[in-house]
């Protein structure tokens, strides 16, 4: 059968610029080398690298212009189905409604927008977004991204009124979790954040009751292998859960994460995921289909 396109519901803007882009913004030298991710590297590692493209990216023309090529590249990828994600204090150069004006001119209707907190973040940060987003339907989901820092608990408490807001106004909900981390980050984000999406879950399937939840409030994960390869979540993705999870009746979509920092497109991963043991061609057009049906509308 075929599909209506390809799908990606996880691609962060920071991390999925053009490199030849981020060269010509950049005031600061910097090598390919050094920027991108490479095997094992780990999330602290990964995470410090978008430190610097930040940087580059602090005003609303340059993320205007960034999300509008990401858009461009996606298109040429062969998706028609995409999200694109960010957190909008991260970009200082303006006040954060302006800054997802711009985005949302870039996209100029090609693409969904998440905006993102951090973990470790103000609340009030992800109840700003909420705010935000009601009066700009190009919004249509919340997210929790990074990662909680070791010693810091799990953290999912204090973001639960923004996200409770956020279902109130028919706003969608996803959150990082389970990235290589705690599958109770994974039920956290289900039970007190009221997620309908999780990136990453890597860990789901070492706790039995977890993918009970899952399963029964039909939870989708965004997957990204290579992603999660890098970040050492997994060893390689040929060690990847996702056949296991759609054998299971979980419900996935295959996802980049960052096409710039891991140097891929979603035709790359779909060919990526190829090495997982037990992985169809019927659970890959699966995993497309459920792209285009968990997409976050308003
Ligand atoms: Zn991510």
């Amino acid at each position: 059968m075929d599909l209506p396109g390809l799908t990606d519901l996880h691609r962060h803007l920071d991390g999925s610029l053009r490199l030849d882009t981020l060269r010509d913004l950049s005031d600061e030298p910097f090598s390919s080398k050094d920027l991108l991710f490479t095997r094992g590297m780990g999330l602290p590692s990964a995470l410090a690298k978008f430190a610097f493209v930040l940087r580059q990216l602090r005003t609303p023309d340059r993320v205007q212009r960034v999300a509008s090529e990401i858009c461009e590249d996606a298109e040429a990828e062969g998706i028609t189905t995409l999200e694109i994600r960010f957190g909008p204090h991260l970009h200082t150069g303006a006040r954060p409604e302006a800054i997802v004006d711009a985005a949302l001119e870039g996209v100029n209707g090609r693409a969904g927008l998440i905006l993102c907190g951090l973990y470790g973040d103000d609340p009030a940060i992800l109840e700003h977004w909420v705010d935000i987003a009601l009066t700009r339907p190009g919004v249509v989901a919340i997210d929790l991204a990074g990662g909680p820092q070791i010693g810091q608990g799990l953290f999912m408490a204090p973001y639960a009124t923004a996200f409770k807001r956020a279902a109130e106004a028919g706003i969608g909900r996803t959150a990082h979790a389970g990235e290589g981390r705690s599958p109770d980050e994974i039920r956290q984000a289900i039970e007190v954040l009221g997620v309908q999406r999780i990136g990453h879950g890597t860990t789901l399937l070492d706790d039995p009751a977890v993918l009970e939840l899952v399963l029964k409030r039909d939870i989708v994960i965004e997957a990204c292998p290579t992603s999660n390869m890098q970040t050492s979540a997994i060893n390689s993705v040929a060690e990847h859960p996702l056949a296991k999870w759609l054998d299971l009746g979980v419900k996935a979509t295959v996802c980049t994460d960052n096409t710039m920092f891991s140097v891929i497109s979603s035709v790359d991963e779909l060919q990526n995921i190829r090495a997982i043991p037990g992985l169809t061609e019927a659970g890959i057009q699966t995993t497309i289909a459920t792209g285009h049906q968990a997409a976050f509308r308003r």
